[in-house]
């Protein structure tokens, strides 16, 4: 039979299969499902064969082989969660900010508060501009899908803006984006003496934001943007537990789904609040205590781990991965892409921190920066592992062993990258 795309002869092909339906958990994360000397064809964007090359090429042959000797062949990397969409930078603050060594989530909150005012100054065509660059070198750097938080707007004129330059992105870039309204990022300048007042104007502006068509006119791409992720930051600097269940109460009532910023810089309750209001995803974990950690590995809430945040600040304070596992958890991995704490566009790098500074294996971290950081954006069964009949994501890794992702960094291991069944980088 015909394919349009067959890759054929890979040293590893890593199928990354899912658990019982779902997510990888616990101490059975890492199963890769290699196959030596393996094969994937793809036909209309979709995956139509995997398996070992003698196989597969008795059955099918297409126009465009690749020979994939010596070479690794994966899922695309799925990257749950950024705030990719943004104006400006702080690099003049950087070396600041890395002398003075103490970082409190206050801090935090001012930077991003910068970064909110050179947004909302920036035209929409820079905006989308600057946020396409970074989109191109996610791609190049074998990201496929990836997760994209409003928060640098602040009011519902400018969080609409941000939709709007996701909406552009989404439909001019071949990367596939999942949009996630964190309007509950930080407070803004305007509300910095009314926090209640904030919280309120979030709760108003998530009907705008849930049901677009509704609220939206004119040929706008966000009529039709479908936002299916509602986040807050729940910690120091960001919203109390009290005012976050506010916001997600609200948002799951109009049908999103939730995620939560969780005690990067302190214990705030945020991994317990995923948890009871059975979210997507409780992120960071950072300072999460071990009460909270073992109700979160019992639950449906993946936990995604961005070890490069805490490497962009200079701190030693990494999430407890192993307990996460122990407890029987589902654990991803992402960038947290962002302009104030980790400008990191690889996901390479974060699989090499994650094996050093969350002690996991290789294996362990390739599997959480696909299958299962698919499932913290909720494309599980769609992407993030090389399944017949789900999407043809898929990259080519100039290495010849998959023990070499994690223990080399700094360069790029991404030779090719197949979007969809389409080659789009290499
Ligand atoms: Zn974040």
């Amino acid at each position: 039979m015909k394919a349009d795309l067959l890759i054929h002869s890979a040293a590893q092909l890593c199928v990354v299969p899912p658990h019982d339906g779902g997510p990888q958990r616990g101490p059975r994360l890492g199963d890769l499902g290699i196959i030596e000397d393996g094969a994937v064809a793809c036909a209309d964007s979709r995956i139509v064969a995997v398996g070992p090359t003698e196989r597969v090429r008795a059955d099918w042959w297409a126009p465009t082989e690749i020979d994939a000797s010596g070479k690794v062949v994966c899922p695309g990397f799925v990257d749950p969660h950024t705030h990719v969409v943004w104006a400006g930078s702080r690099a003049e603050k950087f070396a600041e900010r890395i002398r003075e060594g103490d970082h409190r989530g206050t801090e935090a909150a001012d930077e991003v508060r910068a970064i909110v005012r050179a947004t909302r100054a920036a035209p929409l065509a820079q905006l989308v501009a600057e946020t396409r660059s970074r989109l191109d070198r996610m791609l190049a750097h074998g990201t496929t899908t990836v997760e994209v938080k409003t928060g640098y707007g602040l009011s519902s004129v400018h969080e609409l803006r941000l939709l709007e330059a996701i909406a552009i992105l989404e439909v001019t870039h071949p990367l596939t984006l999942v949009p996630t309204f964190l309007g509950a990022y930080v407070v803004p300048d305007e509300f910095l003496e009314d926090p209640n007042g904030y919280t309120d104007q979030v709760i108003d502006m998530l009907p705008l934001v849930a049901c677009p068509g509704d609220f939206r006119e004119g040929p706008c791409l966000t009529r039709t943007l479908k936002v299916p992720f509602c986040d807050v930051l729940c910690d120091e600097g960001g919203f109390t537990a009290e005012q976050a269940r506010r916001i997600l109460e609200r948002a799951r009532e109009l049908g999103m789904d939730l995620k939560v910023h969780a005690d990067q810089f302190r214990a705030w309750g945020g991994a317990a609040l995923a948890v009871e209001m059975e979210a997507a995803s409780a992120d960071h974990l950072t300072c999460t205590p071990p009460e909270e950690i073992e109700r979160l590995g019992s639950s449906d809430t993946v936990a995604v781990l961005l070890p490069a945040t805490s490497f962009g600040l200079g701190l030693h304070r990494y999430a407890p991965a192993r307990a996460i596992l122990e407890a029987g958890g589902a654990l991803a991995l992402g960038t947290n892409c962002n302009a104030t704490t980790s400008w990191c566009e690889s996901m390479p790098l974060v699989i090499a921190l994650a094996c050093r500074y969350l002690q996991l294996t290789p294996e362990q971290a390739l599997v959480a920066a696909t299958l299962n950081a698919a499932y913290a954006i909720g494309l599980g069964g769609t992407v993030g592992s090389l399944q017949v009949g789900w999407a043809a994501d898929i990259l080519i890794l100039n290495v010849p062993d998959v023990h070499h992702l994690g223990y080399r960094f700094g360069t790029n291991p991404v030779e090719r990258v197949i979007k969809e069944g389409k080659i789009v980088v290499g």
